[in-house]
């Protein structure tokens, strides 16, 4: 009978930041964002914890990068405790097999977005953000500052002007839903909220630490505080796993096997739960909108560690 030989996720980390190093990143630093085409392309970060609380890095694992849509998992957090399962009428919960930014669907959909990762779903979050609280970027960073255990968490203020001067295709995908009814308040204020929540910056530290809860069932191993019930986490995980990579959440799935989500400034956070959490960071994107080399690390990581969740 085969022996059980515990996990020593170091040497697997050493080994997989190697492999990314070997690897001729493919793609390009996102540059629609203006601002976020200043970044270092060659920048290489992870960062796993275990739920023993046991953490392992290597590489630029703790130097901040922007976010971006990975903003998104915790919005969807914040209005599905608000709203409960009524969330649902607003945004729909299926994968998309559309690019990030398309607006193709809304119009035969009745401006109801297929699901909360693609843009339009979360500015629909947005919009019941801004309905349900009276400060919603600051309802949004002090869970950023709660989950991650560093008070200090903020935004990157060049990167969310920079977004809002060129956030012409985002501002048509607001103004079509609010034609359709599914946006309440008014559009500057959605996509304000949009555009904020999308420049707060982590480290790769911060941001596996931040997604624990998912790994933890809902609770926040720091304060053991339950951010969200069992079935939540639950059914939040199973969003990361159908729609956390756009029109790649197939290939991520068939690669990887974790639940995940992607954001444009090159970062990636992976949830095996009750296993760990890992979050990865290269800049360069494919032309899916995610992380070239941060896609192979985890592809490297859950086959040399054999712990991906299927
Ligand atoms: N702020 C970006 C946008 O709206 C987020 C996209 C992403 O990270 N996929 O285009």
């Amino acid at each position: 009978m085969a022996e059980f030989v515990p996990i020593n996720y170091q040497t697997v980390l050493a080994s997989v930041i190697e492999q990314a190093k070997n690897t001729k990143s493919l793609g390009e630093v996102a540059s629609y964002i203006p601002e976020l085409a200043y970044v270092e392309p060659s920048k290489l970060g992870i960062h796993l914890i275990t739920v023993n609380n046991d953490h392992f890095h290597e590489g630029d694992a703790n130097e901040k990068f922007s976010i971006q849509s990975i903003s998104k998992v915790l919005s969807l957090t914040l209005s599905f405790k608000a709203l409960g399962n009524d969330l649902w009428q607003r945004v729909g919960i299926e994968p998309s097999g559309t690019a990030f930014n398309s607006l193709v669907q809304l119009e035969y959909e009745q401006g109801i977005p297929r699901n909360p990762f693609i843009n339009a779903g979360a500015i629909v979050i947005c919009d019941v953000l801004v309905s349900q609280f009276d400060n919603p970027k600051k309802e949004i960073l002090n869970l950023c500052c709660k989950l991650s255990g560093n008070a200090d968490i903020a935004i990157n203020a060049a990167v969310a002007q920079s977004e809002l001067d060129s956030s012409f295709r985002n501002r048509s995908l607001a103004n079509l839903m609010k034609d359709f009814g599914n946006i309440d308040n008014d559009i500057d204020t959605v996509l304000d909220v949009y555009i904020y929540l999308c420049a707060i910056e982590m480290t790769c530290k911060e941001m596996a630490q931040t997604f624990m809860f998912l790994a933890q069932n809902g609770v926040n191993p720091l304060t053991k505080e339950a951010v969200v019930t069992v079935s939540e986490a639950k059914r939040l995980n199973a969003i990361l796993q159908l729609c956390g990579f756009y029109d790649e959440a197939g290939e991520f799935s068939f690669k990887v096997g974790l639940p995940g989500k992607s954001g444009v400034g090159g970062g990636i956070i992976a949830i095996h739960p009750q296993k760990y959490s890992v979050a990865v960071w290269s800049p360069k994107l494919n032309d899916k909108g995610n992380s070239y080399l941060g896609m192979k690390m985890l592809e490297s990581l859950t086959t040399i560690s054999q712990s991906s969740i299927f």
